[in-house]
């Protein structure tokens, strides 16, 4: 690269009012978009930094100085999350807020980064899931266990041979990240088979590149038996639900094409298959208001059929692109302004019980998408925090509680069990976290199923997620704290106590992602249809 071009960069990164590591990602993006580059390294920047002062004779600010000189942070969780979107496709659904634009899955506008990216790529999932490696890697993230995000649409309406031709290449697409040259197929010329997609899932068991979590997104009407075996050998792991609403009338109003009946029922199938069920909210709904949003929040955290795991809160936002906008055009329809929306997220988030993960509260639209209707702050978790700081109250959930920057292998850490029932089964939420739960260090979700559907995990207690967070660790290297080596291994075997002795159950299963059954593995599982399964003695 020219020094013309490196010192147009500094130029620009000297004026873009960089605050944190964070914005310095997005600048770094920003840059590699606009220059056709590969995302330039912290210690790059600082090199072309030094060389600009040095030819107009300035000194360098502390700040940036600073900053370019630390190691970008790793994936604070643990591990780094791959979004891929599917072609364009229709949905069966044809909710009101739901925006229609050509070219784009349903529910998707361009805009958004990962639509973005799959436009670049044509939509292919061999290369989405290529590039966005790549870029996470270029970041300066361990890319070794990735939880990978299928998104677009209505999962369960695509049909069959494309969703395997979908998650085949994303798979292939880890296994293959060491090739020079990309290696993409067409689905339509693609012998597509069951057969094909186990053979690279088992290639991905020992790759470098681990799937070790799937999700897909789909409608609570498309869950049932058949649907759930069909995910099973898909590799997914988690669903996000379109829930939206728990109210059958507001459901109707928004036309939504399913009753809250159809909620209730995908949870139990989903849970008691072992999945981590994440529930999409939208509040703001037409036919809904403050108080009984705020209701909704309290029954969903309170009621057993409900309490997902996850939860998303994306309140309802008028885009031109969907039917709603004509409503609000015609005064039928009001959006709730910021201070009520803000006062209802704190509610929220003074409610959320230990452990559902919020994990996120809008989405990722341009504030120019969003016409009068609806709030357009996008920096709403930090105003949430600076509010929450001044109430004096913290968020429970687990994203507020994940230790990540402020991991400390010093610190003294307590087992905690929470107990619930949830969908007809027993819930038990174990973590290791610092004394008064404002640290979460790992965590393990145990299930004692009501009626489990799948003949393998009868008389079973399953596991449906187990996870340690801090600084990601790269598969078969040392624990960077060696004070709290093992955290997994330890929940595992309070969970194998936990079903022997107290549910008198002799076996456990876990979904595991394909990626961490290698880990199981070691643990004494064994690999039964598509769970890890152990006899206990
Ligand atoms: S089900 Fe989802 S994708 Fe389909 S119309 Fe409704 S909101 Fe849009
Ligand atoms: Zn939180």
């Amino acid at each position: 690269m020219n020094t013309n071009i490196k010192n147009e960069i500094i130029k620009d990164l000297i004026k873009s009012n960089i605050k944190n590591s964070n914005d310095l990602v997005f600048f770094k993006r920003r840059i590699a978009k606009k220059y056709k580059i590969s995302c330039p390294k912290n210690i790059e920047l600082l090199k072309w930094y030094y060389s600009y002062l040095k030819e107009i004779k300035e000194k360098p600010s502390k700040h940036l100085e600073k900053l370019l000189k630390t190691r970008p942070i790793r994936s604070l969780s643990g591990i780094v999350n791959v979004s891929v979107l599917t072609k364009p496709y229709p949905c069966p659904g044809k909710c009101l807020y739901c925006p229609i634009e050509k070219g784009i899955p349903k529910s998707y506008i361009s805009g958004e980064p990962a639509v973005e990216r799959a436009k670049e790529s044509n939509f292919n999932p061999y290369l989405q899931t290529q590039k966005r490696i790549k870029m996470l890697k270029d970041e300066g993230h361990q890319t070794d266990k990735i939880e990978l995000r299928v998104i677009g649409g209505t999962w369960s309406y695509y049909d069959k041979d494309y969703q395997l031709f979908f998650i085949e290449e994303c798979f292939r697409a880890c296994n293959e990240m060491n090739l020079k040259k990309p290696k993409t197929k067409n689905n339509k010329k693609q012998k597509i088979s069951i057969k094909n997609l186990k053979k690279e899932q088992k290639k991905n068991e020992k790759a470098k590149h681990r799937i070790i979590g799937l999700s897909i997104e789909t409608r609570p009407d498309y869950i049932n038996e058949k649907e759930i075996k069909w995910l099973r050998e898909l590799g997914v792991t988690m669903v996000e639900l379109g829930v939206q609403s728990i109210y059958d009338d507001v459901l109707k109003i928004n036309r939504r094409g399913h009753s809250i009946k159809d909620t209730i029922k995908a949870t139990k199938l989903l849970k008691d298959s072992g999945f981590k069920v994440l529930y999409q909210m939208m509040p703001n709904l037409l036919g809904s208001d403050l108080k009984k949003d705020e209701e909704m929040f309290k029954e969903i955290f309170e009621n057993p059929d409900f309490k997902p795991d996850y939860l998303k809160i994306y309140p309802c936002a008028v885009l031109k692109e969907a039917p709603l906008y004509k409503i609000f055009k015609n005064g039928e329809y009001k959006p709730y302004s910021e201070k009520e929306l803000i006062n209802l997220l704190l509610d929220i988030k003074k409610e959320v019980p230990y452990y559902i993960r919020i994990q996120r509260i809008i989405r990722d639209i341009s504030s120019e998408k969003i016409m009068e209707g609806g709030v357009k702050i996008t920096n709403l978790r930090q105003i949430l925090s600076e509010k929450m700081k001044k109430e004096g109250f913290k968020c429970k959930c687990i994203r507020c509680r994940e230790v990540r920057e402020n991991y400390n292998p010093k610190e003294k850490i307590y087992f905690f069990c929470d107990r619930y029932e949830a969908s007809g089964g027993k819930e038990m939420f174990l973590s290791y976290e610092n004394k008064d739960r404002t640290k979460l260090y790992s965590l393990l979700r145990l299930r004692i199923p009501s009626d489990p559907i799948l003949k393998v995990l009868k008389n079973s207690a399953i596991i449906r997620e187990i996870h340690t967070y801090g600084e990601i660790t790269p598969i078969g290297k040392k624990k960077i704290a060696p004070q709290h080596k093992g955290l997994g291994k330890k929940l595992i075997k309070k969970a194998e106590e936990i079903t022997k002795n107290e549910f008198n159950l002799n076996k456990l299963s876990v979904i595991a992602g394909v990626g961490v059954r290698d880990y199981f593995r070691k643990l004494g599982f064994k690999l039964k249809d598509t769970y890890m399964v152990k006899i206990l003695k």
